[in-house]
């Protein structure tokens, strides 16, 4: 059976999301993007409220959201600002390994005790200098010495690095065998040897920090191997089938904000005596984005379904993310468009959203190997 209606819990969570991102968010969007300030001051109302952790399962204290859920939650967000949506969303990304790859003493130590009692940040660290798209490429090393690992290599791109309190590292422990040679451990700042860099000053996002992870001879116990050795590419992929439609949820929730000022504007701005919305040309971008963003947003919920429901769902979720990823990008720039001057001015708000928007087309695997994913599922 279809159904296209929220149940009771589903519109209640929207809502709440909503509220949160026209109330906390959105008014303190600009000052985060130009400011360089970390958004602590949302993150920690957020988190009061329930709207951070939002994967955690409830025997550890959290909310235990399904992907569905997580993906409502962030296209609201995201419509707020996406470098703050980011920034909250990261432990939720940081926590799957462990949720779907942990023991029971991880889970209660990482999951309810650091981040659920404690309030702690995480980090999700696989991209390496040498390789982003190629996953298995990564060159960092885990070396086993007696009860622990001793890990040497550096991550970049890492989104959360510079204030994590808590890293979930992608390493190889056989270097030699590539994706069946990775494995997955948890770091916590302040262990000999770990250390990391400065935010990134980057497009757009300006509110999610972004820097480098070092690691020199970092001795890791034992007991802080997610799974077994060799597991890290199958938990890497297991994360992406989750992660992906709610990234696509977060770009739907920016196309959508930006339509929401380009429909304003449209109905505002007056050229040869009447709004500027009146003429086709503009008329059109708006319906453009209004159809797109529909579409994009069904995309996201079919990939959620399904892998909430136990099935695959890789072709769906890489359909959500990179439909998304192309739609947040043209009708932000079409926003722009619409605006006219304006628009190319960081005084109005379609700047800020045409810049947010980029990441969505390289973050969690880029518009081209969500491509490459869907061909090869289709041609195998
Ligand atoms: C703001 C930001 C936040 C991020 N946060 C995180 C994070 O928290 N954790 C994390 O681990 N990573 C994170 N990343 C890294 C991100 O996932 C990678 O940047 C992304 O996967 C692309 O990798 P790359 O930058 O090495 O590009 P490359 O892999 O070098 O790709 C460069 C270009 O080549 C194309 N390309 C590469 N291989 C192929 C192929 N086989 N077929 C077709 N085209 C191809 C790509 O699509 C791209 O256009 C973040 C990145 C950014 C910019």
């Amino acid at each position: 059976m279809l159904d296209f209606e929220f149940n009771d819990e589903q519109r209640m969570l929207r809502d709440l999301a909503r509220q949160f991102a026209e109330k906390e968010i959105k008014p303190q969007a600009e000052h985060f993007d130009t400011s360089g300030e970390y958004p602590w001051p949302i993150l920690k109302k957020a988190s009061q409220l329930g709207l951070m952790n939002l994967n955690i399962p409830e025997e550890y204290g959290g909310p235990g959201l399904d992907v569905l859920g997580e993906c409502i939650v962030n296209e609201e967000l995201a419509w707020g600002c996406s470098g703050v949506q980011t920034a909250m969303m990261l432990n939720s990304l940081a926590s799957w390994p462990i949720i779907l790859g942990g023991n029971e003493a991880q889970k209660s130590k990482y999951l309810g005790q650091w981040l659920m009692n404690e309030g702690k940040m995480s980090a999700y660290g696989l991209t390496e200098p040498n390789a982003g798209s190629d996953v298995a490429g990564i060159k960092t090393t885990a070396v086993k010495q007696g009860d622990r690992y001793i890990l040497n290599g550096s991550k970049t791109w890492i989104t959360n690095a510079p204030i994590a309190d808590y890293f979930v590292i992608f390493a190889k422990t056989d270097p030699s065998a590539r994706h069946r040679g990775m494995s997955v451990f948890i770091l916590e700042r302040g262990w000999k040897g770990l250390s990391t860099g400065k935010p990134i000053h980057k497009m757009g996002q300006h509110a999610a920090w972004t820097g480098e992870v070092f690691m020199e001879d970092v001795e890791v116990p034992e007991e802080n191997l997610v799974g077994r050795e060799g597991d890290g590419f199958m938990i890497a992929m297991k994360v992406f089938d989750r992660s992906r439609p709610s990234v696509g949820a977060a770009a739907t929730g920016v196309a959508r904000r930006a339509m929401e000022e380009a429909i304003r504007y449209a109905n505002e701005r007056h050229a040869f005596g009447r709004p500027i919305g009146h003429n086709q040309a503009v008329a059109f971008m708006i319906a453009d984005m209004a159809m797109t963003i529909e579409a994009a947003r069904l995309l996201v919920y079919k990939s959620a379904w399904l892998i909430d429901h136990g099935r695959p769902n890789v072709k769906e979720a890489a359909y959500a993310k990179a439909f998304a990823a192309d739609v947040v990008m043209k009708s932000t720039t079409d926003a722009v468009q619409v605006f006219g001057g304006y628009g190319y001015s960081a005084e109005y708000p379609v700047e800020k959203l045409m810049r947010d928007a980029k990441i969505y087309q390289i973050y969690e695997g880029t518009s081209q190997i969500q491509r490459v994913i869907i061909s090869r599922e289709l041609l195998k």
